[in-house]
């Protein structure tokens, strides 16, 4: 007996949510169809996904720039509505929120942002965002409520690019300016009530802004090994669908694809084949070149048998030398096809001058109904595999399914025939004695 019964017993507990690792989802890429087996080459789409993932956090990333420029203006407009800033001021903000990102967003779209090491250049940007606010303070003294508290936002804002000593530096710039601003502000303006002002805010800048740096320097760090522990999760996940020998997905994988795919062709009506694909007298394989050699053979079989599918075909291991091929959206014939193919290039492939035994596959191909159980339609499959073993093997072996009766609702899914007849009016229909049923469809076959 073929080993999926034991996956059919074991069916409730496998599979991936949708989440996990629907093969066709935007998380995965299709993969199959390229030159290699190894997981590498599984992931074409994966680089896409890549792509609109950063185009969007670079947008995202520009909006909180926008933002955070936004909000400083936003309050220097409030202070001069109430009449406390200088409508100069205000003008001179306005032409520094303007230029300056203008200015970065030219940098970035030349790509001269390139040329340096952080490309994303926010000690620049922080610089700048630092200066321009003492530029401001200098302009008007009023501004100096609101230089401390954006000070903390600038220097958090390029927290995780810049180190805790270059904070520690921009730190002391701001202090340091700010001390030269209320100097200046005294020899111009010559106001002892404002000085004073002046000097509690730089006391408490000065006082607050070590501690402050000191302590977000720990996110970096906390940054990092978050980003080392979702790669590490990332990985792990990849590898749960693989196959360790043989880099193809692997059972858990595609028996979840499997029922994802009947999910799909359920909600949408399209064509949806499989294939099982057994190697004829693996255990004479085995034999003649021992385990190793088998495993060797088994590892070409899967690279071949890969390069012969479709991109949108999803292939893997379901057993030991047993694999299971899925047709999203085709129907019988170009799912024929490329079995037919698929058995002409293990049939055709160099295996080695001092191999005796010829690797074969024998494969068995059907199309889903609507509304069947994957139960029911896995089994089809499997009875035509048994079927091209009976034949003879090396060869590939369709077997047409029923079409349900056209008054059975589709949901209540069970194939046409005999079967249908059969389970019609049992509702307590096991697992257990869907496998019997299976049985006893392989003995008519027969
Ligand atoms: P048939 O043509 O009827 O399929 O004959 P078979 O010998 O291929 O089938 P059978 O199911 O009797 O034997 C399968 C063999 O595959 C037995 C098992 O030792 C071997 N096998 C299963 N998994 C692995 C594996 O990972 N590596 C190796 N080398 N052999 C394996
Ligand atoms: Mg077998
Ligand atoms: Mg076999």
């Amino acid at each position: 007996m073929f080993p999926f019964m034991s996956w059919l017993s074991a069916r409730g507990s496998v599979g991936f949510s949708h989440s996990e690792g629907f093969p066709l989802s935007e998380d995965m890429g299709s993969g199959f169809g390229d030159s290699s087996a190894s997981p590498e080459h599984f992931g074409r789409r994966e680089s896409d996904v890549r792509r609109l993932r950063r185009t969007r956090s670079t947008a995202q990333k520009w909006v909180v720039v926008l933002f955070l420029l936004g909000a400083f203006a936003a309050v220097t407009a409030v202070f001069w509505a109430m009449g406390y800033v200088q409508t100069r001021t205000l003008y001179a903000l306005l032409g520094m929120v303007v230029v300056v990102p203008l200015a970065f967003l030219l940098v970035f779209s030349m790509g001269w942002n390139r040329r340096f090491r952080e490309k994303r250049l926010k000690l620049p940007i922080v610089v700048s965002a630092l200066a321009g606010m003492l530029w401001l303070v200098y302009l008007d003294p009023a501004m100096q409520i609101v230089l401390a508290p954006f000070t903390f936002v600038a220097l958090a804002y390029g927290m995780y690019r810049i180190s805790c000593n270059v904070a520690f530096l921009l730190a002391l710039g701001v202090v340091v300016g700010y001390a030269g601003v209320i100097a200046l502000h005294a020899l111009e303006l010559g106001n002892p009530a404002l000085l004073k002002i002046e000097f509690m805010q730089f006391l408490a800048l000065a006082g607050a802004l070590p501690g402050f740096v000191y302590l977000t320097g720990k996110v970096p760090l906390l940054h990092t090994v978050l980003n080392k522990a979702s790669r590490k999760i990332r990985t792990i996940e990849a590898d749960a669908q693989r196959d360790a020998l043989l880099g193809c997905y692997n059972r858990r994988f595609i028996v979840a694809a499997l029922e994802e795919q009947k999910q799909h062709a359920d909600d949408t009506g399209l064509p949806l084949c499989i294939a099982i694909l057994d190697l004829d007298h693996f255990k004479r394989i085995n034999d003649e070149m021992g385990h190793l050699g088998g495993d060797e053979v088994l590892r070409t079989f899967a690279r071949v048998a890969q390069q012969s599918v479709r991109d949108e075909d999803i292939f893997g291991r379901y057993g030991g030398e047993e694999f299971l091929l899925i047709f999203p959206g085709t129907s019988l014939l170009p799912a024929l096809n490329t079995c037919e193919r698929v058995r002409a290039q293990v049939e055709n492939h160099s295996w080695g001058i001092d191999m005796r035994c010829r690797v074969t596959v024998s494969i068995g191909v059907t199309q889903y109904v609507r509304g069947e159980s994957v139960l029911e339609f896995f089994s089809r499959a499997d009875t035509a595999t048994y079927l091209a073993k009976e034949g003879g093997r090396n060869q590939v072996v369709v077997e047409e399914p029923v079409e349900r009766r056209e008054a059975e609702p589709a949901s209540e899914g069970a194939v046409g025939g005999d079967l249908d007849a059969e389970r019609e009016d049992d509702e307590d229909f096991t697992l257990v004695e869907e496998a019997g049923f299976i049985e006893e469809r392989r003995a008519n076959a027969q």
